[in-house]
């Protein structure tokens, strides 16, 4: 059967990877990071903002569209490229997530999830089978297998939620009409190796063409997020791209990629960007601090992005000051622009056999900031 999408490794250092997944709307070269549309628009940019910044990949939440605007009235407007007009690859998660978040107001049981919206409180039920079948009206080029997402400490619900995370991911697959949408399995499993592992050797074992790490960056310790990417590397297929779940600080994707991981999605860059921070290599800066009123640099003066290259500090901080909604769209391209930029640094530096060294002057320049 001819698939629309292949992964193709082109070099690993270590555990790191350089690769690209090509996909019905384009290639993906990973290392990647993704931007967060949670509502099929990254906060405060247009498409073509996203496209000037080299974006090839953004989240859209299945939870959020199902709810609003619906996801047969995206099917029905062309699906969400059409709908939100970005032609390039898109990634929906299956809902889970969200639900799962939802702490006092959802009802798990082995067959799904009954919960209340948070927008009106009325009630809904999310089954495997229903997280594919909104998904596959959604329309995005990767989308997810739908898991329940545990308390990272708590054991006996790990293991229960490992159980139905695989029950759940063989019901997605056989579900799964579309051709041209590429699911990606999920492994849980919460601090515990064993868990991880058999977890990591069951998903492997459906063969989906790509596998994700759900569960991590929810409240356990970094040592214990990189112990788990540890456990499940050298299981998970090495010739398909693995993907990290809502984890993309800086720091993280560069440790990330040295356990193996390919492709990373954070709201952070556009959500602190609405907070008034700007993201650089070495840390963070609060334009709206007053030591920035007649400071004539850029954000970041090593920085190529649009929002450098044409504005100071100073007059960031007046719009942040001022509350002008420019401030979270500079503010914005300047904290993607770092990230996406980082991510084709990672690449580079794998495809030029570099990462090693990379890896620790990463590190020793946020140490020295
Ligand atoms: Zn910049």
């Amino acid at each position: 059967m001819n698939t629309p999408f292949n992964f193709q490794l082109q070099m690993r250092q270590g555990r790191a990877r350089a690769g690209v997944f090509t996909t019905p709307h384009g290639e993906i070269h990973t290392p990647v990071f993704a931007p967060v549309g949670t509502q099929a628009t990254v906060k405060a940019l247009t498409p073509a903002q996203l496209s000037e910044l080299k974006a090839s990949l953004v989240l859209a939440n299945t939870y959020h569209l199902y709810l609003r605007p619906g996801d047969s009235l995206i099917s029905e407007m062309g699906g969400l490229h059409r709908f939100m007009n970005w032609q390039n690859p898109i990634l929906t998660d299956s809902g889970g997530f969200q639900v799962f978040s939802l702490a006092n107001s959802r009802v798990i049981d082995d067959d799904g999830v009954t919960f209340k919206s948070h927008v009106d409180g009325s009630t809904h039920r999310f089954t495997p089978e229903k997280a594919i079948a909104i998904q596959e009206n959604l329309g995005a080029d990767i989308i997810m297998a739908f898991d329940e997402c545990a308390e990272p400490y708590d054991r006996e619900y790990n293991k229960q939620a490992v159980s139905r995370t695989h029950a759940w991911a063989e019901r997605c697959l056989a579900t799964k009409i579309r051709q041209d949408q590429a699911l990606f399995g999920i492994v849980q499993g919460g601090v515990f190796p064993d868990l991880r592992e058999h977890s990591a050797r069951f998903i492997s074992s459906l063969d989906f063409p790509g596998n994700a790490i759900g569960g991590l960056s929810v409240g356990e310790t970094k040592d214990e997020m990189h112990a788990m990417l540890e456990v499940v590397d050298p299981i998970l297929p090495a010739d398909k791209p693995r993907y990290l779940m809502g984890v993309g600080t800086a720091e993280d994707m560069v440790n990330g990629v040295k356990r193996g991981i390919d492709i990373f999605d954070c709201v952070l860059p556009t959500r602190l960007a609405r907070h008034n921070a700007a993201l650089t290599r070495t840390g963070r800066l609060n334009i709206a601090n007053a030591t920035f009123a007649q400071d004539q640099k850029p954000i970041d003066e090593t920085c190529t992005c649009y929002t450098c290259q044409n504005f100071t500090r100073a007059y960031v901080r007046h719009l942040v000051v001022t509350k002008e909604m420019l401030s979270a769209t500079l503010l914005s391209i300047h904290n993607l622009h770092t990230l996406l930029q980082l991510a084709g640094d990672i690449r580079l530096a794998i495809l030029e056999e570099r990462f090693d060294d990379f890896y620790t002057e990463f590190f020793v320049r946020r140490e020295g900031s």
